[in-house]
């Protein structure tokens, strides 16, 4: 069975053909720049090919279109005809408390989607502008819808509600949702796989550590807390995002800069986390390099990512009385030895006891805590789109 898979942002498309059976990856690829001009990038794993074309892509069904011309192309296509597409899989950020897991798309979920537009306004439209597409230029084929903010449905009340007056959770939909869902669900799965344990005896602490990060509390399988909020600029700092602040310092710095609502938004989006503090790079990779240079202000960004992660795993294992595993996971997490080992060091109190030498790993499943650790710390390579094929190929059955 080949399930596309489609992650459409607001001028981007990424996509990804794979039988999630077997978990091979026919093709995949990234469309840039729609609205504006238009190009696409077409990798073919079988052949370590790579394509790249200027196509025009006014819109997301132009972006479809050229997809599928590159997937069906004589010379780098992977599919002879459009019925070897037996489903698309969209990911969707939000799904409000509408949906608790993944959905075959009908008008009613459409209508559902759209309702939550409100609570993601950058990126719901575009994840509809995509099915839409797609239904468009694949009349017929199945389409399955898998949520950001599904797997976070689970936490109580308690987790997730603001200690605002109550109406405007009641009334106006404020409250905590969670994203990255697809990606902590499948890590905690995976841990409780390499620990040969039935995940429902397990308590898991999952960090998602990339350019967006979110930390996630996984007790018995089921999100209990995460540290992203109502919006994902909530939790840690991250590439461009501030996280979690005092709401009063908006209010102080709109005054005394005379800052619109928008601008104060886009600081705090754009031009904070470790990129604000650093003045560096909200890449973590250009932030070690200046760090080692002697740059004090990228050395604190780190610093400061690293000791807020410390401190979420130190809550949340309070939160949930204990924890067995702790799991490193997207770009940072998969890729930086030196955060993993700052980040669970001096931990050793709860039980965790890192194997400096097991974590210079990168990029595979690996056991990076000592033998004796009696709390187990995991890398494992997240594979959102794996979940999505798999979501969708069980819902378009
Ligand atoms: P996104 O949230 O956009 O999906 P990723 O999960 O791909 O992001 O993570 C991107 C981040 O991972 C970047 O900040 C990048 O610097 C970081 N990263 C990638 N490789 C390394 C590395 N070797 N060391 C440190 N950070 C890395």
């Amino acid at each position: 069975m080949n399930i596309l898979v489609i992650n459409a942002g607001s001028s981007s498309l990424k996509y990804q053909l794979m039988d999630p059976d077997t978990k091979v990856i026919l093709a995949k690829g990234l469309c840039e720049r729609i609205g504006i001009d238009g190009r696409l990038t077409h990798k073919v794993p079988a052949t370590d090919s790579k394509h790249e074309f200027e196509i025009p892509m006014p819109t997301h069904a132009e972006a479809i279109q050229a997809v599928l011309d590159a997937l069906l192309s004589p010379e780098h296509g992977v599919i002879k005809s459009m019925s070897e597409i037996d489903a698309v899989g969209h990911r969707v950020v939000h799904g409000g408390e509408a949906f608790a897991e993944s959905v075959k798309i009908d008008d009613s979920v459409m209508a559902a989607i759209e309702e939550c537009i409100p609570l993601a306004p950058l990126h719901n439209p575009a994840n509809i502008t995509g099915i839409k597409a797609c239904q468009k230029v694949m009349p017929g084929v199945p389409m399955v819808a898998v949520f950001d903010t599904a797997f976070h449905q689970t936490m109580p009340e308690k987790a997730y509600i603001y200690a605002l007056p109550y109406e405007y959770y009641e009334k106006d939909k404020v409250r905590r949702y969670g994203f990255h869902g697809t990606s902590h669900m499948y890590v905690s799965r995976r841990a409780a796989a390499m620990l040969g344990k039935p995940i429902e005896e397990l308590k898991i602490i999952t960090c998602h550590l990339g350019n967006g990060s979110s930390v996630t509390a996984v007790d018995g399988g089921k999100s209990v807390d995460t540290s992203m909020g109502f919006t994902p600029l909530a939790g840690l700092p991250m590439g461009t995002r501030a996280g979690d602040l005092d709401a009063g310092i908006i209010e102080y710095l709109m005054e005394r800069h005379n800052y619109s609502i928008e601008e104060m938004l886009n600081i705090l989006n754009k031009k904070s986390g470790v990129l604000g503090v650093s003045g560096v790079s909200s890449d973590f990779r250009d932030l070690g390099d200046a760090a080692e240079h002697g740059n004090h202000r990228a050395d604190l960004a780190v610093e400061c990512f690293n000791y807020d992660v410390k401190k979420l795993i130190g809550a949340y294992a309070a939160a949930m009385g204990g924890v067995d595993a702790i799991v490193f996971t997207a770009g940072v997490g998969e890729n930086s030895p030196a955060q993993r080992l700052e980040i669970a060091s001096g931990l050793e109190f709860m039980g965790v006891k890192m194997d400096p030498e097991a974590n210079n790993a990168r990029g595979k499943e690996t056991v990076i805590s000592a033998a004796d650790s009696r709390v187990k710390v995991l890398l494992i390579p997240t594979d959102e789109e794996l979940v999505i094929a798999q979501d969708t190929a069980r819902l378009a059955k």
